[in-house]
């Protein structure tokens, strides 16, 4: 239609197939299916085993220049790309996408279905609860913060004795260690397990965590962008004895927890990194695990559904995995592995697999691969590199905008320099950072009404000469998957070539220099700057034999740089690593450029005000 309706009217006027029929139409067998409502599902992970046999298909991800207020529609051309190969190329084709948080569903930016006529749907479902994965990762999470906080509690109010008489009950006279107790023994290098005969020391040592208040880096988690849980101080009641501390609240998908839904693949895999997890250190310096914490079946135990990947469809009835959704500038910004193994198996050797990487490449490209191939083992075939006409004019020297403010004539009137400048910079830089990998980039150019043929057919030209395979325009969000075939021809041509894929660094480099080459290979850096407590972090980790983890950059998606309002390919600045963080469980240590803020804040007019509910059809609108 023109103009394009909204994009919950788009939504809501297409009807999705029943779910159990989506599911034998791309071969699942109905046991393989557990149903939430008509039209979504979640997927046994016995599928793989089914399955394991069939060839897979190829990997193709999509990544974007860098990200402006502007909008560049990563997710609407990965629908509107799996659209047009299903329907109208006629190859199987899967898109796995991330879970939106609600916390931007309901702040600034909106839902992260796609768009137009290329959505997947009911994008309500999609951005709002979906199948209760993310509330699943909060109690967890949240689970381990009680433990912490009321361990601390027990630890500072009970003797030795007592402590061990209430962890180890004794049941008809003989103590019952439970499983994850043993585990904790062997690891203090105590094999004889007896209560008898454990010496004084080894029964306090057992007992005791000793969790240094000032080094206890779990948080609380909320799905809500609730600035002022930013910071807070817990224990006040009477009841906790003066137990006051100041902690804080991240955002549900900023837990660690939520990057290892991400990276697991298998319930086993996720169940060892849930117990590897570090929340603190002890007062000797040693770390203290939510194993330590006898918590780690109970968090495998809350994430057991959360494990399996979400079935719904796109508007043209092709099906989608949503799985996980870790935030690309604070974590590692990729779906599941789990959903991207499975829809490899079930596109089979031809079909296609289209997965989204959050942010700009230099971030969710870069992550996608150093992390998230490494530790599964997933080869792309294909990077789809998504540029808006609109954006690459600001990377040009366009003005800045801000979310909702009216757009400056620039990016309304044909402007050939500004793109020009765009392409020149942050296109270039971000198609040579693919080239780092190895792996065929081709530019999809995302239409907008605004941008005139000129502009459109100079990009396309200018991607090429910056190193493209191939660059197209794509029109799915006003057309759906028909407007995309280009695109779609493109990426099936260029994932017949060769992919020559190497990862950036050496897993066995020294921290300091991995960090060192992400930020010259990756963001054009001159060097970087480590602040004396990175340095110390660093030294610890590598004490602690953390050394080989990969590295998961925490830095601004505004900018290749760590300067938000540096646009295009900026050059001849020193990269300032404010602190080292790790997430043992995860599996990976992060630095810290600048300032992240892990809890995003409300604006003055939040997308709330435009949602609501019509009780008499139970239609909502204002979601986008
Ligand atoms: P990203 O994945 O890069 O964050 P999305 O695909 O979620 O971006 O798109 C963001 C918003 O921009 C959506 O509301 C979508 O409807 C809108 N949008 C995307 N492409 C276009 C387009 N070509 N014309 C108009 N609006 C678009």
């Amino acid at each position: 239609l023109t103009p394009v309706p909204s994009d919950i009217e788009i939504s809501r006027a297409q009807t999705p197939k029943p779910v159990d029929q989506l599911a034998e139409e791309i071969g699942l067998l109905p046991e393989e299916l557990e149903a939430y409502g008509r039209s979504k599902a979640k997927v046994q992970l016995s599928l793989l085993d089914r399955l394991h046999k069939q060839p897979d298909g190829k990997l193709v991800l999509v990544a974007g220049i860098t990200p402006t207020p502007l909008g560049e529609g990563k997710s609407t051309v990965t629908i509107g790309l799996v659209q047009a190969l299903s329907a109208h190329l006629k190859l199987n084709s899967f898109a796995c996408l991330r879970q939106p948080s609600q916390g931007p569903t309901f702040g600034v930016k909106g839902g992260a279905a796609g768009g137009g006529y290329a959505q997947v749907i009911p994008m309500e479902e999609f951005n709002l609860h979906l199948t209760g994965d993310i509330h699943a990762i909060t109690a967890a999470n949240n689970l381990v913060a009680a433990a912490i906080d009321a361990r601390m509690l027990h630890e500072a109010t009970q003797s030795d004795k007592a402590l061990f008489n209430r962890l180890v009950p004794s049941v008809n006279g003989v103590r019952k260690f439970s499983p994850i107790q043993i585990s904790r023994l062997r690891r203090l290098g105590i094999n004889k397990i007896d209560s008898a005969s454990l010496t004084l020391q080894e029964v306090s040592t057992f007992v005791r965590l000793d969790l240094d208040p000032s080094k206890i880096t779990w948080q609380r988690v909320l799905d809500t962008n609730d600035r002022f849980l930013r910071k807070i101080t817990v224990g006040q009641a009477s009841t906790e004895k003066g137990q006051i501390r100041e902690t804080g609240f991240d955002i549900a998908v900023a837990s660690e927890i939520m990057a290892i839904l991400a990276l697991a693949d298998s319930l086993e895999d996720m169940k060892n990194r849930l117990a590897r997890m570090v929340v603190g250190t002890s007062r000797s310096g040693q770390p203290v695990t939510t194993e330590d914490l006898g918590v780690s079946g109970a968090l495998a135990v809350l994430m057991k559904d959360a494990i399996k990947p979400t079935l719904m469809q796109t508007l043209e009835g092709t099906p989608v995995f949503v799985h996980a959704g870790p935030f690309a500038n604070i974590a590692h910004g990729n779906s599941s592995v789990l959903a991207d193994k499975l829809a490899l198996k079930l596109v089979g050797r031809d079909g296609f697999v289209v997965t989204e990487a959050g942010f700009g490449a230099d971030i969710g490209m870069e992550k996608f691969f150093n992390i998230k191939c490494r530790a599964s083992g997933l080869r792309p075939n294909v990077v789809v590199l998504v540029a808006t006409v609109r954006a690459l004019k600001m990377h040009g020297g366009g003005p800045n905008v801000s979310a909702g403010a009216p757009l400056p004539r620039e990016y309304i009137d044909e402007n050939l320099s500004l793109v020009a400048g765009g392409c020149h910079s942050n296109l270039r830089k971000q198609i040579q950072i693919a080239d780092v990998f190895g792996v065929p980039v081709v530019v999809a150019l995302n239409v907008f009404k605004t941008d005139t043929q000129a502009e459109i057919d100079l990009v396309c030209q200018l991607a090429k000469e910056c190193g493209a395979s191939d660059a197209v325009p794509c029109h799915h969000w006003a057309q759906g998957g028909r407007g995309s075939i280009e695109l779609a021809q493109a990426v099936n041509e260029a994932a017949s070539r060769p992919s020559n894929f190497q990862f950036l660094y050496n897993k066995e480099m020294p921290i300091v220099e991995k960090i060192r080459t992400i930020a010259q290979r990756v963001y054009g850096a001159d060097d970087i700057e480590l602040s004396p407590e990175a340095r110390a972090k660093i030294d610890y980790y590598n004490q602690q034999g953390y050394g080989s983890l990969p590295i998961c950059m925490a830095k601004t998606h505004l900018s290749l740089s760590h300067m938000p309002d540096k646009k295009g390919a900026p050059t001849g600045f020193v990269l300032p690593i404010r602190d080292v963080r790790a997430s043992i469980g995860a599996g990976f240590i992060y630095p810290l450029v600048g300032t992240m803020s892990t809890m995003p804040g409300l604006p003055t007019r939040p997308c709330f005000y435009d949602i609501d509910l019509d009780p008499v059809t139970e239609e909502i609108t204002g979601l986008f």
